[in-house]
C-alpha cells in the first residue's frame, strides 16, 4: 500500500480531509445498509434537531501501524458499547454495535494510505458521530438520523515527549448527578468551552472538575479521567455516575493490576487527598496519559512530588506497558488489539 505524502512526523492534532467516510441513515424505524462515500459534506434542514436541541452524540479511536506491519485499532467494542449507551440516554436509535465495528474496519480500509508509519508517532484518528437530521421544532425527538465514520491522521497529542502540566480547579461543573456526564454527548462539550477557554487564559492547560453536587470530590477534566498514585504505589482513579467512563483509563487500571501487579482502587476520591498523591494523569485516547505536575486551587499549589520535568515513575512504567501492548512489543493478554 502507498502511503500518502504527508510528513507524518510534524503532523499536528487538526482535521484533514481524507478521501472515504462510512454514512448510514434511519429513516421510517430503521438504519440503511450504509455506504462509503467521498463527499464529506452534509446538507440538511435548517430546523435539523441536531441543530436546534444539540441531539448529537460521538466517539473517539485511533488506527495505527504496529511493529511488525499490521494495522490496527484498540477496543474498538468498547466504542461501539458506549455509544449504543449514548444513544439510548439521548433517545436516540442505538448503531447496532457489530455494525459499528464494520463499519470502522471499512474506513480504515478505505483510507489505509493514511494510516502513519509504526514509530511515526501519529495515528488515524477515527471519529464516529450520530444526530438527529430531520426538522424538529416542538421539543421531541428526531425521527431520522445520520451515523457517520470520518478518519483524519494525527500527529502525537504532545510533540517531544509529555511534559506535566498544570491544571486549575474549576469554578465550573461538567455534570450534574442524574445528568450526562456519563455519556459521550457534544452537548456535555459545548458547556465545556466556556470553562477551558478561561483556563487557558489564566495559564492552565485543563481544569479539575469536582462533584456539582457538594464540591469536595475529584471527577475529571473537560476530556480526559483522572489516574492518581497513592505514595506507596498503588492506583487509584475517582468513582462517580457523572465520570465519562474512559477506555484508555479502564485498559490502565487492568494493566496496572494484571501486567504490573499493583493495587488498584475505583472509588471516591475528596480533593482533600490529593495533595497527599505521588503522582496524577490523566487519561484519554488522545494521549493516553497526560502527566499532571500541579494543581492549583483558587491560588493555593499542590505540587505532586513527581515534578515537573517528567512523568512520574508508576505513570510511566503504565504508560510504557499500555502504548507496548497496543504497538505489539508485549503480549496482548486479553485480545484489546483488533487487526484491520
Ligand atoms: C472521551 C472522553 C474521555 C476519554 O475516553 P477514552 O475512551 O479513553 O478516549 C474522558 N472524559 C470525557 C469527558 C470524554 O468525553
Amino acid at each position: 500500500m502507498e502511503k500518502q505524502n504527508i510528513d507524518w512526523g510534524n503532523l499536528g492534532f487538526g482535521y484533514i480531509q481524507t478521501d472515504k467516510r462510512y454514512v448510514s441513515n434511519f429513516k421510517d424505524g430503521k438504519w440503511d445498509d450504509g455506504v462509503l462515500t467521498e463527499d464529506a459534506m452534509i446538507t440538511m434542514s435548517e430546523c435539523a434537531c441536531v441543530l436546534q436541541y444539540a441531539q448529537t452524540c460521538f466517539e473517539g479511536l485511533k488506527a495505527y501501524t504496529t511493529e511488525d506491519g499490521r494495522t490496527v485499532c484498540f477496543r474498538p467494542d468498547l466504542n461501539a458499547d458506549r455509544m449504543y449507551d449514548t444513544a439510548l440516554r439521548l433517545e436516540m436509535p442505538p448503531f447496532p454495535k457489530d455494525r459499528f465495528i464494520e463499519a470502522v474496519k471499512q474506513v480504515v480500509k478505505a483510507n489505509e494510505s493514511y494510516v502513519p508509519p509504526f514509530g511515526s508517532g501519529a495515528s488515524l484518528y477515527l471519529r464516529p458521530y450520530m444526530f438527529g437530521s430531520n426538522p424538529v421544532i416542538g421539543v421531541k425527538p428526531a425521527e431520522e438520523y445520520q451515523f457517520r465514520i470520518f478518519a483524519t491522521p494525527v500527529g502525537p497529542y504532545f510533540k517531544g515527549g509529555a511534559k506535566p502540566l498544570t491544571i486549575c480547579v474549576s469554578d465550573y461543573d461538567r455534570a450534574a448527578p442524574h445528568g450526562t456526564g456519563h455519556i459521550k454527548a457534544g452537548l456535555n462539550y459545548a458547556m465545556s468551552l466556556h470553562p477551558i477557554v478561561e483556563a487557558h487564559k489564566n495559564g492552565f492547560a485543563e481544569n479539575m472538575y469536582l462533584d456539582a453536587a457538594t464540591r469536595t470530590k475529584v471527577e475529571e477534566t473537560g476530556g480526559a479521567n483522572f489516574l492518581f498514585v497513592t505514595k506507596d504505589g498503588k492506583v487509584v482513579t475517582p468513582k462517580s455516575s457523572s465520570i465519562l467512563p474512559s477506555i484508555t483509563r479502564r485498559s490502565l487500571m487492568i494493566v496496572a493490576k494484571e501486567y504490573l501487579g499493583l493495587e488498584v482502587e475505583e472509588r471516591e476520591v475528596f480533593f482533600d487527598e490529593v495533595k497527599d498523591f505521588a503522582e496524577c494523569g490523566l487519561c484519554g485516547t488522545a494521549a493516553v496519559i497526560s502527566p499532571v505536575g500541579k494543581i492549583v486551587n483558587h491560588g493555593e499549589e499542590i505540587c505532586l512530588p513527581a515534578g515537573m520535568d517528567e512523568m512520574g515513575p508508576v505513570t510511566k512504567k503504565l504508560y510504557e506497558t499500555l502504548t507496548g501492548i497496543q504497538q505489539g512489543k508485549i503480549e496482548d493478554k486479553f485480545g484489546w488489539v483488533v487487526e484491520i
